[in-house]
């Protein structure tokens, strides 16, 4: 008998066994009717039979059980006199319970029940613990969920723990590929989610097929053939399958092994894209299986792993399906019900099962949406947990009076602004409370947050307590250095020997003397790079850090610098702007600052869009610039492929402008291969006016000052993010010089682009982060460092509204059970433990 009239009968006998409820279908009847009809087709069924059963099932969920009923018996009639040896179900009477339930006219019940074609909403088509469906359903995917799966599991089962090797089909050597997948036990692979989906869902036939279009089709094996090619060492398959629409040719590449599994007569399901070779549809390697198989990998939202090599993706997503189907409904949720309720989640169980293989889009994102606010959510609880930790510590406080502060900021060359006298003000309070202050200050580039640190500086010399300040780069530890001697001996008590730079490069007899003098408490203000955070260095009483640049640093790398002291206080710095939100998750352990006024007489830079027919014009105007005495920095676009490719392609560049447009001036290079000494002596050969032009890759350091430099030219401007660019133009514009800023994109059309003009048209570094936050993604401005955040999985620090909502939930249960100490809090407690150990602990 034709496969789709055997697979029809036995969901409607299906049906009728459970009282027409139409569930035999996951997600009923009317999701197989289209895979049926192309399968029906594909093997041969003839088209009066099709027909008739699409007639009869097209209105089948609107009707009543009663009306199913009939209409099924109907069916079964019409198909009889047409195939008279078709051996017909029984269409047995409705159950009791349904029957009493409707005896509404169909007409009547179907406008009543709910309008035609439409879904009743989310909720109604995931019923609890459902196992992942697929849309062609099998046996064991359109029974109920047994009962166990129904009542909330409250342990996670012990199976998560185990080793791999416990699924039937990995052995050791499987296992040990995972492995480098960081895959060890079943619950990582429960946890191993999909990087993308493909959508196969869209089943189509080969009549409509158009070039180009990712589809799933089902057809029967016409003609295998297997042919060489390139003199031996290439094997083609080439197959033609058909499905009564139409015929496609497939091909396969070096996959001898398939021609031996495709044998004609035989249907199969293919997926892939729809390719064109000599002017005739095809397809090039597409997904395939055997119709009568479990349809996991095709005819479905198909789920994309991260692979390694050993492993394909078929393979992984058979594994990763039956650990999930067998694990994922016996996950207890961590969320209390309260949370559940109010922020209106996915259980996490079925959240679990539809991220790795999603009915449909709405299901994934629904998942998604789920997972993501458990991170999110979690991340939350710790940061506000991590801030009420550290207000319970106490340090000595740390004050000063009046007229100190009055004799610093007259020593000043210049008034601070509001926002600095505001920002002032907070941290003198944070020193003077009987807590490690712990607070982030953040600015625009050039705000002027260097003075702020160093009035805490002064007033922490002032109560005897040392200083150490820490930054990314050498070239900015100096720059620091040489800003705390100018500002601090005149208007402090801290005499100029007291102020130390150690860095990499120091010679190792000074740095020893600085070990001493830190040890002793002789020098009582440090700065450095991250060799500060160097094992024998020890301070006498180190009562404050600072750190500049703060993003640059991993959290275990602040961490440490802070563990040389006993509670210390703690400022960090950054100039990336971040809408309020976002900080508050992302720094959310920190009281935050906002300077967000820059100094006065500031000549704003000026900023261009140019078009590339213009660059002679942009190349004209920076040697105009270098004739004044002025240097300028070019910026090369970001290159696709490796650092190494990249690193070429500026080498080139760089000579290309050496010895073709800016004859007779001196340019540098700065790129991404160089050796982090050699990129100090090129950046600080820069400052000392040695170049005239600096071609930079990307890696243009933050924070450094060099005001002399007036023009800066980047190129491919449309590949960058606002935020980078935004730093970019940041590096000029530092001194008493009109300063300006040419952006090139690569093509005319990227002229229009609307990110360009948003830069050309403001200099506000919290505007365009918000921007690119819209656009692009935090990724540019937070840097990789964020090593907390490398943990999320599935959040994104994108999703404001998400954040929020995490926030308010997490906030509102915080100050309800800080402790998890309820027993309904139990397992949320445990979770929180196991998240903190993954994202290291702390955050900032
Ligand atoms: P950033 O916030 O980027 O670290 P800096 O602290 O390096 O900025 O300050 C940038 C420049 O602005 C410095 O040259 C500094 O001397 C100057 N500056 C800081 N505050 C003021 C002010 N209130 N008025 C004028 N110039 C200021
Ligand atoms: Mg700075």
């Amino acid at each position: 008998m034709n496969p789709a009239l055997i697979k029809l009968t036995k969901y409607l006998r299906l049906e009728a066994d459970r009282g027409y409820d139409n569930r035999a279908v996951v997600g009923g009847l009317q999701h197989m009717l289209d895979p049926w009809e192309a399968e029906a087709r594909g093997t041969g069924l003839p088209e009066k039979i099709i027909e008739i059963v699409l007639a009869h099932l097209k209105d089948y969920p609107h009707l009543t059980p009663h009306s199913r009923q009939e209409t099924l018996k109907d069916l079964w009639s019409s198909l009889g006199t047409e195939l008279p040896n078709l051996s017909l179900p029984e269409t047995p009477e409705l159950k009791e319970k349904a029957e009493l339930k409707d005896r509404t006219p169909s007409i009547l019940a179907a406008t009543e029940a709910q309008p035609i074609g439409e879904p009743t909403g989310i909720e109604a088509q995931i019923p609890l613990s459902r196992p992942p469906s697929t849309h062609l359903p099998q046996p064991e995917t359109i029974r109920e969920p047994k009962s166990d799966q129904l009542t909330e599991p409250e342990e996670p089962p012990a199976a998560l723990e185990a080793p791999l090797t416990t699924i039937a089909g990995i052995g050791p050597k499987s296992a040990k590929t995972l492995h480098k997948l960081n895959l060890e036990t079943l619950g990582d692979l429960l946890w191993h989610l999909p990087r993308r989906y493909d959508d196969y869902s869209q089943l189509k036939t080969i009549n409509r097929l158009w070039y180009g279009e990712e589809v799933t089709i089902i057809g029967t094996v016409e003609d295998v053939q297997i042919r060489t090619v390139r003199s031996g060492r290439m094997k083609l398959i080439e197959a033609v399958i058909s499905d009564g629409t139409g015929a496609l040719r497939v091909t396969w590449f070096n996959q001898a092994w398939i021609a031996d599994r495709l044998h004609p007569g035989r249907p199969i399901v293919l997926s892939g894209k729809v390719d064109q070779y000599l002017g005739r549809l095809t397809m090039n390697n597409p997904e395939w299986e055997a119709l009568e198989r479990k349809q996991l990998h095709t005819n479905r939202i198909v789920p994309v792993y991260p692979l390694t090599s050993g492993v394909t993706s078929k393979w992984l997503r058979r594994v990763i399906h039956s650990v999930v189907t067998r694990l994922a409904p016996r996950i207890p949720d961590p969320l209390p019900k309260s949370v559940m309720e109010s922020a209106d989640l996915l259980p996490l169980n079925i959240a679990l099962q539809q991220i790795h293989f999603p009915d449909d889009w709405e299901h994934l994102r629904l998942a998604q949406h789920r997972l993501a606010f458990n991170e999110m959510f979690l991340l939350q609880l710790g940061v506000l947990r991590q801030k009420s930790e550290w207000g319970q510590l106490s340090s000595p406080p740390l004050t000063i009076d009046d007229t100190r502060i009055t004799r610093f900021t007259e020593s000043l060359p210049y008034q601070l602004t509001n926002s600095q006298l505001s920002a002032f003000k907070d941290v003198r309070e944070d020193l003077a409370a009987p807590h490690p202050m712990n607070r982030l200050l953040q600015g625009d580039v050039g705000s002027g947050k260097t003075v702020i640190a160093a009035t805490v500086i002064g007033i922490a010399a002032a109560n005897n307590a040392q200083s150490a300040v820490m930054t990314p780069t050498s070239i900015l530890a100096e720059q620091h250095y040489q800003t705390m001697l100018d500002l601090l001996p005149p208007a402090t008590d801290i005499p100029a020997e007291a102020i130390q730079l150690l860095i990499g490069a120091t010679p190792e007899a000074e740095k020893q003397a600085i070990r001493e003098g830190l040890a002793n408490g002789q020098i009582q203000v440090v700065l450095g790079t991250h060799a500060l955070l160097e094992d024998p260095i020890t301070f006498a009483n180190l009562g404050l850090v600072v750190i500049d640049e703060q993003h640059r640093f991993g959290v275990e790398q602040r961490a440490v610098l802070r563990n040389k002291g006993e509670n210390p206080n703690l400022l960090v710095m950054t100039a990336t702007p971040i809408p309020r939100s976002l900080a508050l998750t992302i720094y959310g352990d920190l009281d935050i600052t906002v300077i967000d006024e820059m100094p006065p007489g500031r000549i704003p830079i000026e900023t261009r869009v140019l078009l590339p027919i213009e660059r002679s014009r942009a190349h004209n105007f920076i040697i105009g610039q270098l004739e004044n005495g002025h240097q300028a920095f070019i910026i090369y676009p970001l290159v696709e492929g490796s650092e190494k490719v990249q690193a070429k392609a500026a080498v080139d560049e760089y000579q290309r402008l050496q010895e073709n447009i800016f004859v007779g001036y001196k340019v540098g290079l700065l790129h991404g291969r160089m050796r982090p000494d050699e990129k100090e002596n090129t950046m600080a050969s820069f400052r000392s006016g040695e170049y005239d032009v600096l071609v930079s890759t990307s890696v243009l350091e933050v924070g450094v000052d060099i005001p002399n430099a007036t023009v800066m030219l980047i190129e491919g401007a449309n590949r960058f993010g606002l935020a980078q660019l935004h730093q970019f133009r940041g590096r000029v514009g530092r001194g008493e010089h009109k300063s300006y800023c040419l952006l090139i994109p690569d093509s005319e059309d990227e002229a229009d682009n609307q990110r360009l003009s948003a830069i050309e048209s403001t200099n506000d570094g919290f505007e365009l982060a918000e921007l690119d936050l819209n656009q692009r993604g935090p990724g540019d401005f937070l840097g990789t460092r964020q090593s907390g955040f490398a943990e999320l999985r599935t959040a994104r620090l994108t999703d404001i509204r998400l954040i929020e909502k995490a926030r308010r939930e997490a906030v509102h249960l915080f100050k309800a059970d800080p402790m998890l100490a309820q027993p309904e809090h139990a397992l949320l407690s445990r979770e929180m433990a196991r998240f903190w150990t993954t994202a290291k602990g702390e955050i900032s």
